[in-house]
């Protein structure tokens, strides 16, 4: 049984045997550059005085700032904040975000807490980060995570700058913060459809698919859905858009089945309304949240936490293909048995990265005090206009109103910041799938996502000459 950690590192050592780079260089890559691990006291409602324990982990500055999302949960330990800051560097080297990784962590349970409690513990937090110069949008830029979001972000935002008055770019210190706050449209959803574009890429893949005996696209593949949170919501999300079934969502009470598909927004409103997936209409409930994982399916998405596949169950697992929106939701030895069973795993590093995506648009348009489409939405559109009316003036024909509308709008910042998304997430599958596919010896798509990343890494410490 490996830790957290020792998984991410025997991926690591897996798939360094297939890369050209000096023991040493690949020692540096994989090690965990700051492990910053805190205590601190918070006054909570009831006047008692409870130490918080928390942590911020630097993996790696071949890039600059650090970036990595602030999980809230009770399972918090270093391991796992170490595990998941080496995840943040290969992910955005895959992506081409030019960020190192890292990860923050406190080690609580959101929901035993009051709002301004978690308003204190964050605040507090963010000061102790602030001192130890382990946060700015230079240094290092926090964002949600497991248990965070939003509203975590703003009361980020808001402590660092008013610790920093006058930094102009104290806005860039946190990314998924509310619009009103300097965030960017379009990261809420952004690591579910992520998932969505990078899982839809594979799926348009004709020889993956022939391999798994599926048919070639997203259409009418059944899927099942673990987790319905902000990514597992918005994944379910976008493959029902897209027309695949969702068959089953589960969560950690129970799951919900139904052949015909699950709507997640009905889901949503149930459990908010009576605090379980239970008693939804039109379906079956399974107590077991695990059982779920077991179903008959195309394609599986664990979206909720590390380790819930291991040896154990990955033997029952019938998904033929899996894909990590989760960090870590496999074990190695899951792994090595859907290797020897066939089935494709698109490993969370690449998979999920369409978060930090985000973030990185959102941090550019902190640094560049403009929302993104202001200066030539209305330019396009003009522009778009004339050429419209000149071809309809040419032709003597006329276009529909909807295309009319189409071909005229001038991209608003959801626009380009889903287009860039896509974007990235198309050549990041394309790169792994070459790396994979022209190597018969590589034994899966996690050891081909890592050589990919290491890669990235090892020419970006080769440039900046640390090695002479
Ligand atoms: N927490 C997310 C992740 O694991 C997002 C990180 C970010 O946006 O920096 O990728």
């Amino acid at each position: 049984m490996y830790s957290f950690f020792e998984s991410v590192e025997k991926s690591f050592d897996k798939a360094a045997e297939f890369t050209k780079w000096d023991k040493g260089l690949l020692e540096q890559i994989k090690a965990c550059n700051s492990v910053y691990s805190m205590k601190f006291p918070v006054k909570m409602d009831d006047g008692r005085i409870e130490v918080i324990e928390a942590y911020r982990v630097q993996h790696s500055q071949h890039k600059t700032p650090c970036k990595g999302g602030i999980r809230f949960s009770k399972e918090v330990n270093q391991d796992e904040v170490m595990a998941l800051a080496s995840l943040m560097t290969y992910k955005c080297a895959i992506v081409n975000v030019p960020f190192g990784g890292a990860k923050g962590g406190i080690k609580i349970n959101p929901r035993n807490h009051s709002t301004y409690e978690l308003e204190k513990i964050t605040r507090r937090y963010t000061a102790e980060l602030v001192k130890k110069n382990f946060i700015g949008p230079g240094i290092d830029v926090p964002a949600p995570d497991y248990g965070t979001g939003e509203r975590e972000m703003s009361w980020i935002v808001d402590t660092y700058a008013s610790l920093k008055p006058g930094e102009i770019d104290a806005a860039g210190c946190v990314t998924g913060k509310p619009i009103t706050q300097g965030g960017v449209y379009g990261r809420k959803e952004a690591t579910g459809l992520g998932v969505f574009f990078g899982v839809r890429e594979v799926c348009n893949n004709e020889k993956a698919m022939a391999k798994l005996g599926l048919s070639k696209g997203i259409v009418g593949k059944r899927v099942v859905v673990q987790g319905l949170g902000n990514v597992g919501y918005h994944c379910a999300k976008f493959f029902r858009e897209h027309g695949a079934i969702v068959i089953a969502i589960a969560e950690f009470e129970g799951a919900v089945y139904h052949e015909a598909g699950i709507n997640e927004e009905e889901l949503f409103k149930h459990r908010k309304a009576t605090g379980s997936v239970k008693d939804f209409a039109n379906s079956t409930y399974i107590a077991s949240s695990s059982e779920a994982l077991e179903l008959d399916c195309d394609i599986l998405i664990p979206a909720a936490l590390e380790n819930v596949i291991d040896g154990n169950n990955a033997p029952r697992i019938k998904a033929k293909i899996i894909g990590e929106a989760a960090n870590g939701p496999l074990t190695p030895e899951a792994d090595e048995i859907f290797i020897a069973k066939g089935t494709l795993v698109i490993p969370d590093m690449y998979l999920n990265a369409g978060g930090v995506t985000v973030s990185y648009f959102e941090w550019l348009k902190n640094l560049s005090h403009v929302r993104y489409g202001r200066l030539e939405k209305r330019f396009t559109e003009s522009m778009n206009h004339h050429i419209l009316t000149e071809i309809e003036a040419l032709t003597g024909k006329q276009a529909s109103i909807k295309a009319r509308n189409l071909i005229e709008h001038g991209a608003d910042e959801i626009d380009l910041v889903h287009s860039g998304l896509e974007e990235t997430m198309i050549s990041a599958t394309q790169e792994i799938m070459d790396i994979w596919q022209q190597n018969p010896s590589i034994p899966d798509m996690r050891t081909a996502a890592y050589i990919c990343a290491i890669d990235k890494v090892g020419i970006s410490y080769t440039e900046l000459g640390i090695f002479p």
